[in-house]
């Protein structure tokens, strides 16, 4: 089977990695040259709105699927037309929209921020005196890693928020004083079947994922229980085929989505070494239309990104037990060029390692 991959980053790269073991052969889509994936497949270079590229990219393929959701939306349905696209172009559609993905969240009964749509400077007032402050105002479309959005604190910050992001679509959320950010990672295969990872704990520096802990400490059977039921109205209000990440806030015992990725995750990446079947696997499973992997972790772990600078690999690779997974991606400030997995015995342990390495990466 031949599966198709459009982007050819880290999350692309394990994809493939996860896939090699089970037989199965890959061909990425990427408009850069440079993207990780070219170490490891077939890489059509082409811009994603570029038809013949397109053609030669979907030629023989079994399936498709992606490792972003800015993948632009016609491309997908283009490509589906001729061979399934998972997940589907639906979930991909309700991803890319801050206020779609809001909707949806809404309809099917999962709790999230009071949001307002906002086009003008004039709606911005109105929805500041509608949801209160503090409040956050998001693009739309293309935010990432904390891009594309500000938070608005008093009166005067509305003006300092609107002008770097005005003039796009935008949203006003009610800012959330959570006790904690956690993600829900799940999959789903073709015939509904679908299974959970645990729910694990995430720490941002710069708005970027820095550490994850994985489990959450602390979950308990009546929280993790949530997120399931949570993500499960997800997963079957759109269908979905493959991994699927939920980041909520939880805010006295309750979880409040702030949004979702139709894709694997960087909070997921623990589970290379970490569960029985990895995301990506799992992943690679739902699409091929395989039986999916048990989700069960093996033992507590906790994942640092690595970002901006390489560290020295040495001092990471004498450590016991740690993991590293390399990108190689040239290093820029505030780019993820890989991260380290440590697995432990306790989840005490793990987070006591993890406090070390941080004054080294
Ligand atoms: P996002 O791009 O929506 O994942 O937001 C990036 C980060 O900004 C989140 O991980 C939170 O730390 C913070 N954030 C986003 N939305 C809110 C909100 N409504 N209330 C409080 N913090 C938020």
């Amino acid at each position: 089977m031949k599966i198709g991959i459009l982007g050819a980053g880290q999350l692309g790269t394990m994809l493939a990695l996860a896939g090699y073991p089970l037989g199965l052969r890959f061909r990425f889509f990427d408009p850069d040259p440079d993207a990780p994936g070219h170490r490891l497949a077939e890489h059509i270079i082409g811009a994603y709105d570029d038809a013949v590229s397109l053609r030669q990219f979907a030629s023989g393929l079994d399936a498709v699927t992606y490792e972003f959701e800015n993948i632009p939306l016609a491309l997908a349905r283009a490509l589906d037309a001729s061979v399934p696209v998972y997940p589907s172009p639906r979930a991909l559609d309700a991803s890319q929209d801050r206020l779609l993905e809001k909707q949806l969240f809404e309809r099917i009964g999962m709790a999230t921020a009071p949001y307002r749509a906002v086009h003008t400077r004039a709606d911005l007032d109105g929805a500041i005196r509608e949801i209160g402050r503090p409040a956050v105002l998001k693009t739309r479309r293309f935010g990432y890693d904390g891009k594309g959005q500000a938070v608005i604190r008093t009166a005067g910050d509305a003006d300092t928020a609107w002008g770097p992001l005005g003039g796009v679509p935008c949203i006003l959320e009610g800012f959330v004083s959570f006790d904690r950010e956690v993600s829900q990672l799940a999959v789903r295969g073709r015939a509904g079947e679908a299974a959970f990872y645990p729910l694990v704990e995430n720490h941002h520096a710069g708005g970027i994922l820095r550490v994850t802990y994985a489990p959450a400490p602390g979950v308990s059977p009546a929280l993790q229980e949530q997120a399931v039921d949570l993500t499960r109205l997800l997963l079957d209000a759109l269908d979905y085929v493959g991994v699927l990440a939920v980041e909520f806030f939880e805010k006295g015992g309750k979880l409040v989505a702030n949004e979702f990725a139709p894709r694997v995750h960087n909070s997921g990446h623990w589970s290379i070494e970490g569960s029985v079947t990895s995301q990506f696997e799992n992943h690679l499973r739902a699409v091929a239309g395989w039986p999916l992997g048990s989700t069960a972790q093996r033992q507590p772990c906790a994942m640092i990104n690595i970002i901006g600078e390489l560290p020295e690999v040495g001092p990471l690779l004498a450590l016991a037990d740690a993991h590293l997974h390399l990108y190689g991606k040239a290093p820029r400030p505030g780019r993820k060029l890989g991260h380290v997995t440590i697995c432990d015995k306790s989840g005490d342990r793990v987070r006591e390692r993890v406090a070390t390495l941080l004054q080294q990466l």
